[in-house]
């Protein structure tokens, strides 16, 4: 049977109707099914040895248009839904977008998946399955509000596996449920993403947006990712979920290992465990645990098998985000973990004197990082500049000692989603000019380097831009309300929003350039300012920048003196499908923060892929795109990571000086609280950023303030230049193959989990 009789056979049974008949949302449960067919006759990948991913956040996107292009039946179910009348495009807009991840550290897992099984190698993910996921963002009189995120439907890529485990903590026993999502490689055979979950979920226990009874851990636990830890009862619902996790993860691992026969005492030759972050760290105790109580290991060799077994990925050097949980907690949620957790702690402290690298410090608190370090075989940071700050600061303590364990591997991201499914136009001329072996070897997108002077190259990479820029024209129209000017400079910050990552600071610009405006200082060509950003709904100051960008927005739109010159929006729920109509269609990209605290950035690498410029710092992997594209490809400002580390040591940063210092810089940050901008947005709100920015700014916003806005003035200048445009474009595209997720991948393979 052909592809177009098995679709109209499925909607046949499914609906009594054949493909044309069916509504898009009807046509989407159809080709669901049918890809489902498709992924279980592709061949499990195997091998001796595999890498397990175990993360809290699995960002997946909705995964239709993607597995079709990895099944290799895109274009061909495309042309099966044209001639019966219907847009493969359409039904792609009626799966619901899986809400398992929260910002690039997740994202990154599901990239990780989708280049471990096209490169052929055997390795799972390990994850948790929310029902309400992260929070869906709704703006409501200038602020976010967050509601649940009902993504799960009947028929989803979720398949139960019947698989069941019990997981025991101090006050109570539960089972898990096991549910796959089939990951298909790009021409290749099949993974899998486990996703464990509760059998005695109860969804009806939130009622009013994200608040729910934090204590109904039976019912609760797989509800939400990251709830609100800001009390007692947040912190040991996150450890439950954390041991949950885990827990499951070791069963699983465990069983499989001993399925295919093989001795527990050589679990590293047949396992890798990748820890993403501190929130699986429970894994190592936990297997300790396993192996010394059920499998009569001693001590000394389950340290010794699972130190060899597990790795660790570092993301962050800000503090706060590296869990350390009181033992007390961890006492109370799985007791069972504690002699475990005090055994190994009390090996490095007859080991090692410094404070620094102790696993339980003065205040009884546990440094989950410190286990992963102590107990894991490697640590690698996200990006070169991350890595370096790792070994000679963040982690110096730790490098000291085991400097073999220290290993850069720089983020990427999936060409199949990033290129060939979200920009369709582009990747049909790229092929078109240098032939598709890029879409095995991105390292070939060099070869467009050798069209730079080829003047039709340049306007037809132009042209896709504007075709893709016209078409986020009109869905932002229909989502958002806003009409916005294809013919005007998109200039994009899409990312969480957190004050490290600074978009206060592209506020303050924009703020500033509407004061031009008003002024009479028109730009040449209109300007566009998009955002996209959820604030974690605790993060005050967060909440407040999204307040100020809406507000602003309100104003700017609604002013006919400077709308024709300038738009602000800022787009509801931002997530990866959002993401993937606007990076096509941006020229501009901001990557914009603090020099020393943003790990690696993936979004940038995304931008670059499709086009757009680099408006950067020198931070995270915006330093490996400016080595490769060279200083005449990219925008790059502000102060450099040395000297952000030495304010933070030496503690001299003040904001108000350079306040006093730069009549620009006042007139921004004084416009916050203007009788104009108070008029339309909340007094408490407005003035408690404010005030941040005057006495606090933790992240030096005002630092580069003055940098930032000469260069983005100059890059704005440049883009008049179109031919000038047009070849720095070509440069990004060409120079974006290094940031394949399968060159990240290659290399973990190579240095760390060893696969064949
Ligand atoms: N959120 C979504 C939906 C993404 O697709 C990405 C990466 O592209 C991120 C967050 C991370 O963005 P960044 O690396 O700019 O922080």
């Amino acid at each position: 049977m052909n592809l177009e009789q098995t679709l109209n056979e499925i909607t046949g049974k499914m609906y009594g109707k054949n493909i044309g008949a069916c509504t898009d949302a009807q046509l989407y449960t159809g080709v669901l099914q049918l890809t489902k067919e498709k992924m279980a006759e592709t061949p499990a990948i195997t091998g001796d040895k595999k890498v397990y991913y175990i993360s809290m956040e699995f960002l997946i996107g909705k995964l239709l248009s993607n597995n079709l292009i990895n099944l290799g039946i895109y274009e061909e179910l495309s042309d099966i839904l044209k001639k019966n009348g219907k847009n493969l495009a359409d039904i792609e807009e009626a799966e619901p977008e899986p809400s398992l991840g929260n910002g690039g550290l997740g994202r990154l897992a599901a990239c990780f998946l989708d280049s471990i099984a096209t490169l052929g190698l055997p390795g799972d993910g390990i994850g948790l399955n929310y029902h309400f996921g992260l929070f869906k963002q709704v703006f409501k009189d200038h602020l976010q509000n967050a509601e649940k995120n009902d993504w799960i439907q009947k028929d989803s890529w979720l398949n139960n596996t019947g698989t069941k485990f019990e997981v025991a903590f101090g006050d109570r026993k539960v089972t898990s449920v096991l549910y796959d999502i089939d990951v298909v490689g790009y021409e290749n055979g099949l993974n899998k993403l486990h996703l464990f979950d509760i059998e005695t979920v109860d969804e009806s226990l939130v009622k009013k947006g994200i608040t729910f009874d934090k204590e109904a851990i039976e019912k609760n636990l797989t509800l939400f990712l990251y709830p609100d830890d800001s009390d007692e009862a947040g912190n040991l619902l996150r450890i439950y979920q954390e041991y949950f996790m885990v827990c499951n993860g070791a069963q699983l691992i465990l069983k499989e290992v001993k399925e295919k026969g093989y001795d527990l005492h050589t679990l590293p030759e047949h396992v890798a465990i990748q820890i993403n972050d501190t929130h699986p760290t429970m894994v190592i105790p936990e297997l300790i645990r396993i192996l010394t109580t059920e499998e009569g290991f001693t001590m000394d060799e389950a340290i010794d098998v699972v130190s060899r077994t597990c790795a660790y990925t570092n993301h962050t050097i800000l503090a706060e985000a590296l869990e350390k949980w009181p033992l007390a907690y961890i006492e109370k949620v799985v007791p069972q973990l504690v002699p475990i957790i005090k055994e190994l702690s009390n090996r490095v402290a007859k080991k090692y004197k410094d404070e620094k690298v102790q696993i339980i410090d003065k205040d009884k608190r546990v440094h989950m990082a410190h286990i992963d370090i102590h107990y894991g075989y490697s640590v690698n940071g996200v990006a070169a500049i991350h890595t370096e700050i790792l070994k000679q600061s963040e982690l110096n303590h730790f490098y000291k000692i085991y400097p073999e364990k220290f290993n850069n591997k720089t983020n990427g991201i999936t060409f199949r989603r990033w290129l060939l499914s979200c920009n369709h136009e582009l990747a049909a001329f790229l092929t078109q000019t240098i032939g598709d072996g890029y879409k095995k070897d991105a390292e070939e997108l060099q070869k467009l380097l050798e069209h730079k002077d080829d003047q039709a190259v340049l306007d037809a990479i132009y042209d896709i831009k504007k075709t893709k820029k016209t078409e986020l024209v009109s869905y932002i129209k229909e989502k958002e309300g806003v009409e916005l000017n294809p013919d005007s400079i998109f200039d994009i910050q899409v990312k969480r929003l957190h004050e490290y990552k600074r978009q206060q600071m592209n506020a303050l610009y924009i703020i500033h350039k509407y004061l031009e405006i008003k002024g009479g200082k028109k730009p040449s060509t209109p300007l566009t300012f998009i955002f996209g950003a959820k604030a974690a709904p605790a993060y005050v100051i967060a909440q407040d920048i999204i307040h100020l960008l809406l507000v602003m927005s309100d104003i700017i739109n609604n002013d006919p003196e400077v709308s024709p010159y300038m738009k602000l929006v800022m787009v509801e729920n931002y997530n990866v499908s959002y993401a993937e109509k606007l990076i096509p269609a941006c020229d501009i990209s901001e990557q914009i923060s603090l020099a020393s605290k943003e790990a690696s950035g993936t979004g940038n690498m995304k931008f670059m892929l499709n086009g757009a410029v680099t408006l950067g710092t020198s931070d995270g992997a915006n330093v490996e795109i400016h080595e490769l594209v060279g200083d005449d490809n990219i925008y790059i400002f502000g102060q450099d990571s040395d000297t952000v580390i030495k304010h933070y040591e030496k503690a001299d940063y003040v904001s108000k000086d350079y306040y006093k210092k730069s009549p620009v810089i006042k007139e921004a940050v004084d416009f916050i609280v203007s009788k104009e901008v108070l008029k339309v947005g909340k007094k408490e709100n407005l003035e408690r950023l404010y005030n941040e920015l005057l006495n606090k700014d933790w992240f030096m916003t005002l630092l580069d303030l003055e940098d930032y806005i000469k260069v983005k003035d100059q890059a704005f200048a440049d883009y008049e230049d179109q031919q000038k445009w047009k070849k720095m474009m070509l440069v990004n595209i060409a120079k974006a193959g290094f940031f394949s997720s399968d060159r990240t991948i290659a290399e973990y393979n190579r240095d760390i989990w060893k696969l064949k």
